[in-house]
């Protein structure tokens, strides 16, 4: 790679070398969507799926440096775990509380997380450009929660609630984040959701529910989603969960987890290439990997 220029980005005619470590990793889009953005720009190399087991984890970052890989996208279950074997995190990332993407500069590996900006950065091209002064009900505080919702009050909403199973979850979200904005915390019985959702201008699930093979369920009784909001769901298998098909009967802007993955795929490019991402082309990439 090219030490010449002060970092691993690669130099004229050499080889860009990337990819995902995950366990499993099989089931990855990623390979296809990232070949696809290097295709379009004629960049020789490849972004290659890597099955690495937790105890692995540490010599497998290692080997980021040695074999001289650009970077690497890190999934399930190694996002936290990571951390503790990066020279660098980015102030976002630290947090979330998980990385998601490795930058390789000259041996130097700094941490980012894009999932959340890459969640934003897909509801605001695809369905809200303004996401300021809005009320947004949240449902679920896992892993994936943290990152939207720390991307979504740099976006000024007028109120965040989160609302989860476990409650204590939701209020220790809550609690975290109370001076980055109005955030409050709620569970999810019904006389709960009826109050939130019917404050909302949004709806995100970022819980798993609904989610291939169990895509009879929703998160959230079809009676209690108001009429004309935007609902959005993290999930992208199936493409249209249940909620968002119930949303829409609602007559909601419905907009689905297909652009969150691609989005942050997109940014995890730029991190590396430098290069705009073709967004479109990665997500054609992606849909036709599912057969649509
Ligand atoms: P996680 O950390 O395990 O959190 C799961 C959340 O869902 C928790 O809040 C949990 O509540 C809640 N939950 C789980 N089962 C539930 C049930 N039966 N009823 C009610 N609540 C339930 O998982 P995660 O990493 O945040 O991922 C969540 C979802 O986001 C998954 O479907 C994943 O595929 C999706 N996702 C999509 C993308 C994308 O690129 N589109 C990226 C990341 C994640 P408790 O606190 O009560 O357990």
């Amino acid at each position: 790679m090219g030490k010449e220029n002060g970092s691993s980005r690669p130099l004229e005619g050499e080889q860009l070398l990337l990819g995902v470590m995950g366990d499993p990793i099989r089931q990855s889009k990623s390979p296809v969507m990232h070949n696809a953005a290097m295709q379009e720009f004629g960049l020789a190399g490849s972004y290659v799926p890597l099955h690495v087991k937790g105890e692995n984890l540490e010599a497998a970052v290692e080997g980021i440096r040695a074999l001289g890989f650009r970077g690497v996208n890190v999934t399930v279950p190694h996002k936290v775990n990571v951390m503790a074997c990066l020279d660098a995190i980015d102030a976002d990332a630290k947090a979330v509380g998980a990385v998601n993407t490795i930058v390789n500069d000259g041996g130097f590996l700094t941490g980012y997380n894009t999932d959340g900006i890459g969640y934003i950065r897909s509801l605001k091209e695809e369905a809200v450009p303004d996401l300021s002064g809005s009320r947004v009900l949240v449902l679920g505080a896992g892993g994936a929660a943290r990152g939207i919702v720390h991307a979504l009050l740099k976006e000024k909403p007028a109120e965040v609630i989160i609302a989860n199973r476990t409650l204590e979850n939701a209020h220790k979200l809550a609690q975290e984040w109370a001076g980055l904005g109005k955030i409050t915390a709620c569970g999810t019985d019904s006389e709960s959701l009826r109050v939130s959702a019917a404050k909302a201008d949004i709806i995100i699930n970022t819980t798993s529910v609904g989610m291939f093979p169990d895509s009879g369920a929703s998160p959230l009784d079809a009676s209690l989603i108001p009429e004309g909001i935007v609902v959005s769901d993290l999930i992208y298998n199936p493409l249209k969960t249940r909620l968002l098909q119930e949303a829409e009967a609602r007559n909601c802007r419905i907009h689905g987890g297909l652009g969150m993955f691609v989005y942050q795929g997109a940014y995890a490019f730029e991190f590396w290439t430098g290069r705009q991402a073709p967004a479109e082309t990665m997500r054609q990439a992606v849909l036709a990997a599912f057969g649509v």
